[in-house]
């Protein structure tokens, strides 16, 4: 490889200019929960701020740009950070906890109109978009109410499409703001608990995200970063850390303020690049992430990003940006210190790909190098961590004959985040090798017989007899190694980082669009075991995909064959994460039934034979205890649970006299709720609720009641 160190990057590129639409992920909120009486004393506070500025007396944060006025009081701290780490997508700004209160107001930082407003019970909730005079756009979430002309607007939209989710665009001049005037007051729809969700955004499309913290948004910082530990990643064939072709992390010594280093010399063979496990605290426990991080060599910058800006059209790249096999164990603030093909993000400036990459020194023999690590977050608090690296060459790719490898040798082979490593005592010389996983169960399988000899090129063996087979970019143009074993086999895919790929393991079939992975990878393919719980029925062989740290660029398509005479309705591919099984989809096609997914894990056919439980809450049970009549515009709460599938939130529809009612579903509390779109006459009326499950069953609840 040769990536080459870059002098000091001082240029950043401007904001990237792919012109697609802006994608919108779901977001978690990330704000605090403290004492019900610190709340009280908030909200008298909050009251207080906002009489001040009744009087004209500014309200802005300390600090702030004095060209915006703050969005939310100042009593109100930051409790997540632009770019932190979020399932899918960077976090698009800054969170104010607002400490288990709603309801405090929510200003227009500048002049400006209302670009865009959507109400929805998921996601952003109740979100306004107010495009800037100066061009910039700001975007506030999760409110309770929109300030009346604009809740106006959102009503008369939501009574004309008879439904309560819209998404519309005003258009200029139909409703105008002014700087420091209430939009909405704040809440948790969408995602709670309360807290006010505020972006600055860049662009026609508003589809750059910008930091808030760079105008000055947010209480001020006066936190250090906190170094907590070092990842380090072999890269390459022969490349490996203390001997092994592995990724090992190291913890770190506090060596004063804001001064960290390792315990030991950091020992490795070839090419590495590292991992950074940053937080900056912040007050009542707040974690969040710095918002530059450097890679220093003397007067070398190996690697130097800002979290500033990043391209919502481009927002997954937050998986390779974090380090994902990491994130998936909880430790959602380790950076990966390298830009990864396929990166295209403005977070990376004008560094090349693969910046980061450390290949050894030349000549590399006895030369420790010192390296430095730096975090820095928005106010300029820094923290360094001081690291020896001890970096010799990569161990040489031994020619095939020479690699010893002999028919139906055992070996122990896993797919790891740094590649796919292979364990294999010496001696032998045929072209076949069985591999052995070393999780118990064992699980066995071997390389396909008419492999010829010089695929094991691949093959080399460090110093410590381990081997390793280098990563698929260097020597695997299209999918190979694939083995058409039974169940209790471990069959590996090298993924190239460019062409269509497609694989086939048993009854399940891989493919893959062009360009589908932001890298090469390994994806290791074994047989899994898959308990039947209500609602979710195993109907086919379950297969585990391994591939730790790996997220796609393009989803791929996941399909298991199925015998559709015998199987009944209901049925679909559902995939295991990290947050148990959820829903792929039940397309028919390809000889099966699959679906597209960016993700892998343990992907099963299963039958949700469960219907949607509904049960009507309010109006109560007529006659029952505490059932006061409802009165002539009674309040509507309904809870709807699905178990398996899951609900399709578009089939879920409430009527009232068969008039479709605007209520808001909230999947958080699985409520449906709102009040009566109409005001009812006296007499008997007849509220029916339905709703159905990605699996397609429908269930439909009913409740007369009468109004005096
Ligand atoms: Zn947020």
């Amino acid at each position: 490889m040769n990536w080459v160190s870059s002098p000091r990057l001082e240029g950043r590129q401007g904001p990237a200019e792919d012109p697609g639409t802006a994608r919108l992920g779901k977001l978690h909120g990330l704000g605090v929960r403290i004492a019900p009486g610190v709340g009280r004393l908030l909200r008298a506070a909050t009251r207080w701020v906002v009489a001040l500025g009744l009087l004209g007396i500014s309200v802005d944060a300390l600090g702030a740009d004095p060209a915006y006025h703050a969005p939310i009081a100042a009593t109100s701290p930051v409790s997540s950070s632009f770019g932190e780490y979020r399932a899918n997508h960077f976090h698009g700004g800054i969170d104010f906890s607002t400490s288990g209160a709603v309801g405090l107001p929510v200003y227009a930082v500048a002049d400006g109109w209302v670009w865009r407003v959507r109400a929805s019970g998921s996601g952003y909730g109740r979100a306004l978009y107010v495009r800037l005079a100066d061009g910039r756009t700001q975007v506030t979430a999760h409110q309770s109410r929109f300030a009346p002309a604009i809740a106006a607007f959102v009503a008369a939209a939501q009574e004309s499409l008879d439904r309560y989710e819209v998404d519309l665009s005003p258009g200029e001049g139909r409703l105008p703001v002014k700087r420091g005037e209430i939009i909405a007051w704040s809440g948790e729809s969408g995602a709670g608990p309360p807290h006010l969700h505020f972006e600055m955004r860049e662009g026609a499309d508003a589809n750059v995200g910008v930091n808030p913290r760079l105008f000055g948004f947010g209480d001020v910082d006066t936190t250090l970063p906190v170094i907590n530990r070092l990842v380090v990643t072999p890269v390459g064939a022969g490349a490996t850390v203390e001997g092994e072709p592995m990724v090992r992390t190291y913890p770190v010594i506090r060596d004063g303020r804001g001064r960290y280093r390792l315990a030991v010399p950091v020992a490795v063979a070839g090419a590495v690049r590292f991992g950074l496990d940053v937080v900056d605290p912040a007050p009542r426990d707040n974690r969040l992430a710095p918002q530059r991080i450097e890679l220093l060599e003397g007067d070398l910058v190996h690697y130097d990003v800002r979290l500033d800006r990043f391209d919502w059209t481009r927002a997954h790249e937050v998986e390779g940006f974090f380090d994902l096999a990491q994130a998936d164990e909880g430790r959602r603030f380790v950076l990966n210190l390298y830009r990864p093909p396929g990166a295209t993000g403005p977070e990376y400036g004008t560094m090349p790909i693969g910046a980061g990459v450390l290949e050894p020194p030349q000549p590399p023999a006895g030369r420790s190098r010192a390296l430095t690590f730096r975090a820095t977050d928005t106010a300029g608090n820094a923290a360094t961590l001081a690291v020896t690296l001890r970096q010799s060459a990569a161990a040489p790719l031994l020619p095939p004959p020479e690699v010893g490898i002999s028919r139906g040798v055992h070996a122990r082979a896993e797919v790891t985040a740094a590649g796919l490593v292979v364990r294999l005592p010496r001696g032998g010389d045929s072209a076949s090798v069985v591999l052995e996983l070393p999780s118990p169960p064992p699980l066995w399988g071997h390389f396909r017989r008419r492999e010829t000899p010089s695929r094991f090129a691949m093959v080399a063996l460090s110093r410590s007899g381990a081997a390793l087979l280098a990563p698929p970019d260097r020597f695997v143009r299209r999918p190979v190694l694939q083995h058409a074993g039974g169940a209790d086999t471990l069959d590996v895919i090298g993924i190239p980082r460019g062409g269509a790929v497609r694989a086939r393991f048993g009854d399940l079939t891989i493919q893959l669009p062009d360009s589908a992975a932001f890298h090469p990878f390994w994806l290791g393919v074994s047989i899994d075991s898959v308990q039947a719980v209500p609602g979710f029925e195993p109907v086919s062989a379950a297969y585990r995909l391994t591939a730790p740290g790996v997220a796609l660029d393009k989803a791929g398509r996941f399909v298991i064959a199925r015998n559709l005479d015998k199987m009944a309705r209901n049925i679909g591919l559902f995939r295991k994460g990290d947050s148990g099984w959820s829903w792929v989809g039940n397309e028919e096609g390809d000889g099966g039934t699959g679906g597209n997914t960016r993700y892998f894990g343990t992907f099963v056919l299963a039958r949700d034979a469960s219907l949607p439980s509904i049960t009507i809450l309010e109006p109560a049970v007529p006659g029952g205890r505490k059932s006061a009549p409802p009165s002539s515009r009674p309040v509507l709460r309904i809870r709807i649970v699905d178990t398996g599938s899951g609900l399709a939130v578009s089939t879920i529809l409430a009527t009232l006299d068969d008039v479709p009612q605007l209520l808001e579903w909230d999947p958080e509390a699985q409520v449906l709720s709102g009040t009566s779109r109409r005001t009812l006459p006296a007499g008997s009326h007849r509220l029916v609720v339905t709703a159905t499950d990605r699996a397609g069953n429908r269930s439909l609840a009913e409740r007369t009641f009468t109004t005096r």
